[in-house]
């Protein structure tokens, strides 16, 4: 239910008395002239009446009769005092009882001030207003000292920036956030504080503080790491080219998305590259390639007879194996545009961008000789005393008319050449002029 009092800001509304007085006479005049003075007004005829409408419209001011029949102004005004909603209201007495001990005692539960009967209506006028005038300041006062209270006490970084970045004001949390007390920030810009992205422009940190809304920064702690935060800015509708600034430390959520996202790229075995990782590895080497005209070579390997090794030893040893595969594979891929993957089963791919076929026969030949020496025990026996891997080679320099897929196929196919030309052997692909098939040049 709305409060008729208080629908209204405060400073658009005209301020609400309570008139409490068990004499219909003088709840008539006083209601009459504050009326004309521009106040709201309420009337009790009982205690009990002035209690229930106090706290269902919680007025600025209480007028209050002391003498009344049920409870008196003094243990009514003591009941407002006691409740948390209404112990805030200035109350002003009204007596014809003009004793000391009864203006003390009037006093004494909490009353604002006291005015003899009978009354003088212009005097009630002028009380009425010292009072209001009183306690909008004290409000003031305690609303600035409890806003003070929530903004110190915030966990977020709270900052108050001028458009150009400029900091005119930063709580405490900032100290945590930024490494630097609040007073040492005052007056540096914001954007002094934010790292920009790599290739990012001069202006983008300070385009991040421009507008309103939330995006990820990155800032620099006084302590030299970097921080993902969020900075949301809103404008201070009441102060032209100023605003808020939220910091929202973010980093630990940052760390877990950046693990997630690496271990989606990752295959959950052999802790190298997964297809998916591969594959988008591959799309944006194959475009590099094609722009600058360079060879971009694929390895595509097989272990041989692996069932059987699986079917003899155990899967728990064919995995282990499977691990030992990869490492060999990773440390022959050392190069940023290098990639070695998992590509499924026991298929392994290794993507060797800026590189002629010839030095990747050679890496490939190093790859299959590094597996063959890892001396894992083949359960064959015989011939072959340690497990092996087939390798085929494949290389293009890609035009807008190749497909990736096309690389693809011809590493496979060169695979199981390999396979059937006795396995353990690298082959390389013979396709088309742009098929470079160097076996013997210089080293890799
Ligand atoms: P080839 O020399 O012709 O490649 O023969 P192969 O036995 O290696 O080929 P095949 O495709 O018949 O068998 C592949 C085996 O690899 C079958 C499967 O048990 C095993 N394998 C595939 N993925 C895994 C895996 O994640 N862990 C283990 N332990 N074994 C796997
Ligand atoms: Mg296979
Ligand atoms: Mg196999």
């Amino acid at each position: 239910m709305t409060n008729p009092a208080t629908a209204l800001p405060a400073e658009l509304r005209k301020p609400a008395i309570l008139i409490v007085d068990d004499a219909p006479d003088n709840l008539g005049t006083l209601r009459t002239i504050l009326l004309n003075q521009g106040y709201q007004t309420f009337v009790a005829t009982s205690g009990e009446r002035a209690l229930d409408l106090a706290r269902r419209i919680l007025p600025d001011l209480v007028l209050l009769d002391v003498v009344m029949p049920g409870i008196d102004g003094l243990e009514t005004c003591r009941r407002l005092k006691a409740h948390p909603a209404t112990a805030r209201i200035p109350v002003i007495f009204m007596s014809a009882r003009g004793e000391t001990d009864d203006i003390v005692a009037g006093f004494d539960t909490g009353a604002a001030d006291y005015i003899p009967k009978p009354l003088r209506l212009e005097e009630v006028c002028a009380r009425v207003r010292a009072q209001l005038r009183l306690s909008r300041s004290s409000d003031t006062h305690e609303q600035a000292d409890r806003l003070r209270m929530i903004v110190d006490s915030m966990d977020q970084g709270l900052l108050i920036l001028e458009r150009c970045g400029r900091i005119q004001y930063a709580n405490p949390a900032c100290d945590r956030y930024l490494g630097h007390a609040p007073e040492a920030l005052v007056g540096r810009s914001l954007a002094d504080l934010l790292v920009r992205a790599e290739g990012a422009p001069a202006c983008a940190a300070m385009e991040a503080i421009g507008g309103h809304g939330t995006r990820e920064v990155n800032i620099r702690h006084r302590d030299g790491g970097v921080r993902a935060m969020d900075l949301t800015m809103t404008p201070m509708h009441a102060q032209d080219g100023l605003f808020v600034a939220l910091l929202h430390d973010i980093s630990h959520h940052k760390q877990f998305e950046d693990a997630l996202q690496r271990a989606a790229m990752l295959d959950p075995l052999t802790k190298i590259a997964n297809r998916r990782h591969f594959d988008t590895f591959m799309e944006k080497e194959w475009q590099r390639a094609a722009r600058n005209g360079e060879p971009l070579s694929l390895l595509v390997l097989d272990v041989d007879h692996f069932k059987q090794y699986n079917d003899t030893l155990g899967h728990a040893a064919g995995d282990a194996c499977l691990q030992q595969v990869a490492q060999a594979l990773e440390a022959h891929a050392p190069r940023a545009t290098d990639l070695a993957a998992r590509y499924g089963g026991e298929e392994f791919v290794v993507l060797l961008a800026d590189t002629p076929a010839g030095p990747a026969a050679r890496l490939a030949e190093r790859i299959r000789a590094a597996v063959e020496a890892l001396d894992v025990p083949n359960p064959r026996g015989g011939a072959a005393p340690a497990l092996t891997v087939s390798i085929g080679v494949a290389t293009i320099v890609p035009t807008a008319r190749d497909q990736i897929e096309t690389l693809f196929v011809c590493a496979d196919r060169a695979m199981y050449a390999a396979k059937a030309a006795g396995r353990n052997r690298v082959e390389t692909a013979l396709l088309g002029p742009a098929w470079d098939v160097v076996k013997d040049t210089a080293l890799y």
